[in-house]
């Protein structure tokens, strides 16, 4: 009986023992991310436990008070937890203003606080007002819009159909943000309306509608007709080895052109607040006109036609390898090559508007470097899809194409642009 009395008290040590020891080294965590303090309507979060024993004694609560409601996120065993959680604040009750999360760790002999994190309850869209904003514009034609906005902004855009112009602060106007827009070739096929995006730092969205006409333009339509030389310049140039040489066109004309845009916009997003623009535009001195804007391609080869496109800039020949200038002040954002438009330079002007020179046959600029107008930035060639020398010239918005006749005209530069920005820039 002794000996029975002193293995259950052994036993008793070793389990008390074991206890008291996992007790005393316990370390428990609990951590929520995203780590914001300003919460919104809904908002997804993720709720961690971290826990260097399964602790059988005990248990984590995680909880978010307001007032007297009180809202339990976490109630169970100290053990590794992660859960995701979506708080709607309308279906919790919860208002406008302060609150607290707290986590404890609860053991029979004590309370321990483990976080403690003040939040605010923000279920207020932002209020955006419309300062400035063009009444109509052609297709192809670019704007500028102004809004002002009562609170800090996570997203702040114009949107048209699949589009984005994103509004910059203006320098020195708290409030004031501002941006190039454009009235892109797709709205040709498929009409959208201009909206201002607002998402708050809590996730509040508001979507104000932007009244503007639209005008419909013509275009120019074009038969290009290849010889089979001509075709296999361009589909060799891509695919050496190519035996279906029209499927392969096809590729290069759609499929190709498709990465150059998204690329092009990628390039476009870092442009900046500060218009270095002035006066007109130039069209590459001493150069003629051998595409339009907005033209409309319709490819032949064998009397078929075999594909179609429309032209997003303003081809210029002049002479091989003729000098290319800038059309006007600017800071380089990019220097590369893409597939369509070959070796290319693209020039910062402000607020979205970015000039780009593609088919170039090298570039005497470097990214980040400040231009002036009228300053050599390369030469013409007929790198990517070009079947002679030229230069193609695109002014671009938020990487939308817009027509290049618009910026050659300095009484239209001054009454529809330079005068937007002469107030508060
Ligand atoms: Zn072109």
């Amino acid at each position: 009986m002794r000996k029975i009395a002193v293995i259950l008290t052994l036993l008793a040590a070793i389990f008390f023992g074991g206890i008291f020891y996992f007790y005393k080294t316990l370390q428990v965590k609990v951590d929520i991310q995203p780590e914001k303090t300003v919460w919104g309507e809904k908002n997804e979060i993720t709720l961690k436990v971290d826990s260097n024993h399964n602790f059988p004694i005990g248990q984590v609560e995680v909880s978010l008070t307001q007032g007297s409601k009180k809202i339990e996120l976490y109630k169970g065993p100290i053990e590794n937890v992660e859960t995701s959680l979506v708080i709607d604040a309308k279906k919790a009750r919860l208002k406008e203003g302060k609150a607290k999360i707290e986590a404890y760790l609860e053991l029979p002999l004590e309370k321990k606080l483990l976080l403690e994190r003040e939040i605010r309850f923000d279920l207020t869209p932002p209020q955006v007002s419309i300062v400035l904003k063009p009444h109509r514009l052609g297709i192809g034609e670019p704007g500028v819009v102004e809004v002002s906005v009562n609170e800090p902004t996570s997203q702040l855009y114009v949107e048209v159909g699949k589009y984005n112009f994103p509004l910059l602060p203006v320098a020195g106007s708290p409030n004031l943000y501002k941006t190039f827009i454009a009235a892109p070739l797709s709205l040709l096929k498929e009409p959208s309306d201009y909206f201002v995006v607002a998402t708050d730092e809590a996730g509040n969205t508001s979507k104000v509608f932007l009244p503007i006409d639209i005008r419909a333009k013509k275009f120019r339509h074009v038969k290009i007709f290849l010889t089979e030389k001509q075709l296999k310049d361009i589909v060799y140039k891509f695919f050496p080895e190519a035996t279906d040489l029209v499927e392969k066109f096809h590729i290069i004309n759609h499929q190709f052109r498709q990465e150059d845009d998204q690329k092009i916009t990628e390039i476009c997003s870092l442009s900046t607040n500060e218009l270095y623009a002035q006066g007109k535009f130039l069209q590459l001195p001493g150069s003629a006109p051998t595409a339009y804007f907005g033209d409309h391609r319709y490819y032949y080869y064998n009397g078929k036609q075999i594909d179609t496109s429309i032209h997003k800039g303003l081809d210029l020949a002049k002479y091989k390898h003729a000098p290319v200038v800038a059309a006007n002040n600017g800071r380089v954002i990019y220097v590369g090559h893409l597939k369509i438009y070959g070796n290319v330079v693209l020039i910062d002007h402000g607020y979205g508007l970015v000039t780009l020179y593609g088919h170039l046959l090298d570039s005497t600029v470097k990214v980040g470097q400040v231009v002036k107008k009228g300053q050599i930035i390369g030469h013409t060639d007929t790198t990517g899809l070009a079947l002679g020398d030229h230069l193609h010239f695109g002014t671009l918005i938020w990487g939308v194409a817009t027509n290049p006749i618009y910026y050659f005209d300095p009484r239209y530069m001054d009454y529809y642009i330079y005068k937007y920005f002469k107030t508060n820039q």
